[in-house]
């Protein structure tokens, strides 16, 4: 007898647990210290009331925590004066608050800063802090995973296989050492100006493969008497994990980026090869799925412009296309190319007729100028430096933006 075919809700359910238990694999190490002190940075508030009990300590004592750890920026106990002095000091006994180690730290001319990250383990990630070119407020870059299992074939993350997932506490500690290095602390309140305003969560890594630390990170970010970031302020960019989208809008409704970079599957398959697994019309589909899309929030596409593969007419026209009824902003992205990279840069004429055809439809697309580039700040590029110098041998660097 043959057995009666699986609805597709059921089949998106198995599959976001399928993606779920591998994330599971790869998971970080404990947030412990070799001496045993716990770090407090990327508890949620019931994990960190938790602890509190735990070393005989009332609740409450969390909230007061919660506001020195991530509305002041306070890492050291003793500089925490509502909490009694005792206090203090059975605090340290058992506890840290943690920071990234800082292994690199340049600023671009034209004001581009980035890190690259070391964790207790001694891996590292890249973090970057794009100023805008006219505010003073910017975006800070953030990376989930060390290293990347989708092999974007125009991405140097693509070339570093996974290694592991980053916990909560690695990626809000990315977003807080960026705020120290800039000294914006206290989270400044009442609508007053961030400079650090903005977060798109873009570096190294697929975040819909790492969702739980992702979520429960972007939860301690957006908590209002922390961070306070609002949600409005930070956007998931996603290679097109169609089951985990759902689950990112469901939950989280923060907004969306989807690197498509292509807009016929053949080439796709080519260029984002998880495309393979989730083709076009699925993507798009869970793109109209999503429901923090609006006219107020777009859905972001990336499109890096690739001589002769993807930028024709023909292509703007089918992106036009498969647009339709989706809120929706496209980033022209020219491509950075590399020592023996397998792809050229569009020529300006292309870039151009491609950005007015989707244009003309009604829909924004600003051709990224690049940012950064004498700090090498394409996603990638200076880990591969920082290696090299120790590793003369290894492979050249071959690095290009747009997780
Ligand atoms: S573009 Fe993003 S998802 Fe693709 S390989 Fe690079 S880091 Fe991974």
């Amino acid at each position: 007898m043959t057995q009666p075919a699986a609805n597709p809700a059921e089949l998106s359910a198995a599959e976001r647990d399928r993606i779920l238990a591998k994330a599971a694999l790869f998971s970080p190490p404990p947030a412990t210290l070799p001496d045993g002190r716990r770090d407090l940075v990327g508890l949620s508030r019931e994990e960190l009331a938790a602890e509190m009990v735990a070393i005989g300590e009332k609740p409450f004592r969390a909230k007061q925590l919660w506001h020195w750890i991530y509305h002041q920026g306070v890492t050291d106990f003793s500089r925490m004066p509502s909490i009694a002095k005792t206090m203090q000091a059975k605090l340290a006994e058992k506890f840290v608050v943690g920071r990234p180690g800082v292994t690199t730290e340049q600023t671009s001319t034209d004001g581009t800063r980035k890190w690259v990250f070391a964790f207790r383990d001694d891996q590292k990630v890249e973090t970057v802090y794009i100023p805008d070119q006219e505010e003073d407020r910017g975006a800070v870059c953030i990376s989930t995973q060390v290293g990347c299992t989708l092999s974007c074939k125009f991405c140097h993350t693509g070339t570093q296989k996974l290694v592991r997932n980053l916990g909560a506490a690695e990626i809000v500690g990315q977003f807080m050492a960026a705020r120290d290095s800039y000294n914006e602390w206290p989270t400044p309140t009442d609508g007053s100006p961030r400079l650090l305003s903005n977060i798109v969560i873009m570096g190294m890594g697929e975040p819909l493969y790492n969702y739980e630390n992702v979520a429960k990170a972007m939860r301690i970010i957006m908590d209002n008497e922390g961070i306070a970031l609002s949600r409005r302020r930070i956007t998931l960019s996603t290679s097109g994990v169609v089951p985990m989208m759902d689950k990112c809008g469901a939950e989280l409704n923060v907004g969306l980026a989807v690197s498509l970079h292509a807009v016929r599957n053949d080439i796709r398959d080519e260029i984002v090869p998880l495309n393979r697994k989730y083709p076009i019309e699925e993507l798009m589909a869970a793109c109209r799925r999503y429901p923090a899309a609006s006219n107020a929030r777009r859905i972001t596409f990336e499109y890096v412009m690739l001589k002769g593969v993807n930028d024709s007419e023909a292509d703007a026209r089918e992106l036009v296309r498969l647009l339709k009824g989706i809120p929706a902003k496209v980033n022209l992205i020219p491509f950075n190319p590399w020592p023996g990279s397998p792809y050229e840069t569009s020529s300006n004429n292309a870039i151009h007729r491609f950005a007015r055809i989707v244009q003309e439809a009604g829909y924004a697309s600003p051709i990224r100028a690049p940012r950064g580039r004498d700090i090498l700040a394409a996603c990638g590029q200076l880990k591969t430096e920082s290696e090299r110098k120790r590793a003369p041998r290894a492979a050249a660097s071959n690095a290009q933006a747009a997780a």
